[in-house]
């Protein structure tokens, strides 16, 4: 590739000095920063677009998927369902909703969790509840700036770097996390990781999710998701590698979220290939827009009612820690003494290669769990994963990827960040079981009690 000589500023301005610096304002970033600050310590999360709630917001991801114990009588009919996620979580969940006015809120949710109308996603209510709750415990908050390198000594990170529209600055921490989702922060401080399949390197096809508006449900023609979509991919009207449309509802009546189109062969972690995706996706969307006006029943009116403002990444890096989980942990339902999350859902694997996906369910009732380990690289002292870059194979991280359980994860990284700052200690040298009995104390289903 031909190259071109660049000097960059040598000396840049230190623009805060903070004891937690999470970079990323996803779902993980927002458990981190959230949990920590309420153990008093003093958070700074740090967002390279000008919004929180990362795929939720950004990438107009909905509904939260299911992570439970749910308990069902002799006729299978639902009794009760215990969240596997909390606090913050929930507490998130209830934020979103109270913007609502009280009418569609009393039919819509029933504030059950097990349910989907209860998880439906609104991408700007899910970002200005995470803001409200990050304001409201104090987290201290940078909008449109973009790690781009970090300042390491002795296996620790001193500084993170960031670009922004005034150019480079720096930022100062005691302990950092890296929520970027694709372990950015992780990978600049020199830590290994996987990538994708460990045979090909294929990451999970990106998706860019879009809403249609002024659908009659009524009239929808029950086989438009298998049998019209295949006809109309057989007569060249459809480009898109999935094998069928996968839609669902939206707590508008006439709105329906289509998670269809598919992106193979695109690194979220290589710039053009980002852009070639953004491009094909739309694409695609556009596509599947003047099918379903032209050929589908009860879609002549429609209209795009949003879509994401970035297509969505599945996977990318995972970075290597102190544990490492795989399927065999998922299948076996592995418990660890330090377990900070637990997930009861799916491996979900959307083929790297074509049409597909590959799902794994635990049996009823069945969970594993995610030990300390798993969020502390190998090499760094002073940084932790609070995204769903953990340390585990494609399988697992298929399930353990969900927002719910990636809250939780980042929950975790806030809560070993405000031990390792209490006790002074490396975060490879604090007690995961000390994180784990903290994380109950603040809330976190991690106890017995949850299925007695
Ligand atoms: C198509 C698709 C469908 C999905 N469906 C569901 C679903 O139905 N239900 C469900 O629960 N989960 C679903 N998921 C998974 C889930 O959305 C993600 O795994 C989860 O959001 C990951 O959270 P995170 O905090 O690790 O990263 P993200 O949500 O990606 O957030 C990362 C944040 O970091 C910021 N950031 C990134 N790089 C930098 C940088 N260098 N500097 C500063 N900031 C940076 C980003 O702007 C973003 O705000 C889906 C994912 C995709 C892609």
């Amino acid at each position: 590739m031909k190259t071109v000589q660049y000097d960059f500023q040598e000396r840049i301005p230190v623009v805060a000095n903070t004891d937690f610096l999470v970079v990323g304002g996803g779902p993980g970033g927002f458990g981190a920063a959230v949990t920590a600050a309420r153990q008093g310590v003093k958070t700074l999360l740090v967002e390279a677009s000008g919004t929180l709630g990362g795929a939720a917001a950004l990438f107009e991801i909905q509904p939260f998927m299911p992570s439970h114990k749910v308990w069902r009588d002799a006729q299978n009919h639902f009794l009760k369902a215990a969240p596997l996620d909390g606090p913050l979580y929930p507490e998130w969940i209830d934020r979103m909703w109270s913007y609502l006015p009280g009418e569609v809120r009393n039919t819509v949710c029933e504030r059950n969790l097990a349910d989907l109308p209860s998880r439906m996603i609104s991408k700007d209510l899910a970002a200005l509840a995470i803001e409200d709750i990050c304001v409201e415990s104090a987290v201290n908050l940078l909008f449109h700036h973009t790690l781009i390198g970090v300042k390491t000594d002795k296996n620790r990170v001193k500084y993170a770097v960031f670009h922004s529209k005034s150019g480079f600055c720096a930022i100062r921490a005691k302990v950092f996390c890296d929520s970027t989702g694709d372990g950015d922060l992780a990978a600049l401080a020199g830590c290994d990781f996987e990538f994708g399949d460990v045979e090909h390197g294929l990451c999970q096809p990106m998706t860019l999710c879009f809403k249609l508006s002024h659908v009659d449900k009524t009239r929808i023609p029950a086989n438009f998701r298998s049998t019209l979509y295949e006809q109309a991919k057989a007569a060249g009207k459809l480009h898109c590698p999935r094998h069928n449309v996968l839609c669902m509802s939206y707590y508008d009546d006439d709105v329906i979220h289509f998670n269809t189109t598919r992106v193979l062969g695109k690194s979220a972690i290589n710039g053009v290939e980002l852009s070639e995706a953004e491009c094909e996706g739309r694409h695609q969307m556009r596509e599947l827009i003047a099918w379903l006006r032209a050929d589908i029943p009860g879609f002549e009116q429609c209209r795009l009612h949003s879509m994401g403002a970035h297509i969505g990444i599945r996977e990318s890096r995972r970075i290597l820690g102190l544990a490492y989980l795989t399927r065999a942990d998922f299948v076996n339902a592995s418990k660890f003494p330090d377990a900070i999350a637990r997930s009861s859902y799916q491996i979900d694997i959307h083929s790297t290669s074509g049409s597909g996906t590959e799902i794994v369910k635990l049996k009823p009732g069945q969970f594993y769990e995610i030990p300390y380990g798993c969020i502390v690289p190998r090499k760094m002292k002073n940084l932790l994963i609070g995204a769903r870059c953990i340390s585990a194979d494609q399988a697992l991280h298929s399930s353990s990827r969900i927002m719910p359980t990636v809250v939780s994860i980042g929950q975790a990284a806030g809560m070993a960040a405000a031990l390792s700052l209490e006790q002074k200690r490396d975060v490879q040298k604090i007690s995961g079981c000390d994180v784990r009995k903290r994380l109950i104390i603040f809330g976190a289903p991690l106890g017995q009690h949850v299925f007695e």
